[in-house]
């Protein structure tokens, strides 16, 4: 429930507008768990509350996976009957997918080295300025549970759609990570990237629902926020028309420099290619300094050849968008079929965008071994 919601609920209850300011305050700034340690509403009430069957609290993180990264993923289990567990994740210096996208925040990330193989696994070398503590942690949170959408490089696409999340089960898996890492908002700065299990846009009432909450109620900035979709247009046009206090960032899952491969690669460009998701974001008033991000997934062999890097490089020049490019080498997944680049083949494709003039940076994988990085996200329970 959003700050008007709990008026209502206040009201109907034969109680003042403002105890619905109170119990957002005491919910979302300050985070109580229980009806009973509301102590800025009077004991009666609270005992009402509790009598009527009133609960508050959040979903509860049910199994952490820690990598030796540092990075956390989570099996978030909501309080609905059903049961059924997403996956969040804790990046505590973030995976560089913020630098470069026109905010103070992403100045901050020195672009991490390029990836090294070492006993057959890829990784990366570390970022060159020390950490800047908590300012670059990223919590990486899941819109439904599985995903429809099939782009074939993803395990989360293997568990189909099972349900959208509602705006509190989306909203709380933020507050329960914050929680858990006792993050303070208005002091620490964290970043948020809807990047987890499932297609926001094709959530997108309880999406933004679930931003407002987290902007409006929690305190968290709409400038330290990313979304990314797959290209569904009705949910961009829609995205276009949201104010800008309350608007995330855009990252757009490219993936493909073509519309041939991209079809193979992600089945929904059939649907809407490209050139239809590009029209769509021209709509997206931005910021300023702010960018478009395109994402794209490097596939060893299918997308990550040189030929690729000049076509990408001659699309997102035409495109005429504020944009810059996140590559990401593959996260290997049980099941499916692409090989992870060979680090020359990222460091070679990296080199060919910035030098046709393509701000571009590389994703560093984080809790590849835990199956938390980009697009492991399955409920894997072993790891
Ligand atoms: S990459 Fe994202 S949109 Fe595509 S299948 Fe995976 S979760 Fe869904």
């Amino acid at each position: 429930m959003n700050a008007e919601e709990l008026r209502e609920c206040m009201v109907g209850m034969g109680e003042p507008g403002w105890r619905g300011r109170q119990l957002a305050e005491a919910l979302y700034r300050q985070r109580i768990v229980d009806v009973e340690g509301i102590t800025t509403l009077p004991k009666a009430l609270r005992q009402k509350l509790a009598k009527e069957g009133w609960q508050v609290g959040r979903p509860r993180i049910a199994q952490v996976f820690t990598s030796v990264d540092g990075t956390e993923r989570y099996l978030v289990q909501g309080q609905t009957p059903d049961g059924l567990t997403v996956e969040a994740v804790w990046m505590p210096e973030g995976d560089g997918g913020e630098a470069g996208d026109g905010f103070e925040d992403g100045s901050k990330y020195a672009e991490a080295g390029p990836l090294r193989q070492t006993q057959g696994r890829l990784s990366a070398a570390p970022a060159t300025r020390a950490s800047l503590g908590r300012d670059r942690a990223t919590i990486c949170i899941s819109s439904q549970m599985g995903c429809a959408v099939n782009c074939q490089f993803c395990l989360t696409a293997k568990l189909g759609l099972q349900r959208n999340l509602t705006a509190g089960e989306i909203a709380g898996q933020v507050v329960a990570v914050l929680d858990r890492h006792g993050v303070e908002v208005g002091k620490d700065r964290v970043n948020l990237v809807f990047m987890g299990m499932g297609e926001p846009f094709l959530n997108y009432d309880n999406f933004m629902a679930a931003v407002r909450l987290l902007v409006e109620e929690v305190g968290l900035s709409p400038q330290r926020m990313t979304v990314s979709t797959s290209g569904i247009v009705p949910g961009i046009e829609r995205f276009a028309e949201e104010p800008p206090e309350v608007r995330p960032k855009l990252a757009i899952s490219l993936n493909a420099p073509n519309d041939a491969i991209r079809s193979e690669v992600m089945p929904i460009n059939r649907k809407w290619p490209i050139e239809s998701v590009v029209d769509a974001v021209r709509a997206v008033r931005l910021r300023s300094r702010e960018r478009i991000t395109f994402e794209y997934v490097l596939l060893g062999g299918v997308t990550d050849q040189p030929e690729h890097a000049a076509e990408l490089a001659r699309l997102v020049r035409r495109t005429g968008l504020s944009a810059k490019v996140n590559l990401i080498a593959w996260n290997p997944g049980p099941g499916i079929a692409y090989t992870t680049p060979r680090s020359e083949a990222v460091e070679t494709f990296r080199r060919t965008l910035a030098a046709e003039g393509v701000p571009v940076y590389l994703r560093r994988p984080r809790g590849r071994d835990i199956y938390a990085a980009c697009g492991q996200l399955k409920r894997t329970v072993e790891g």
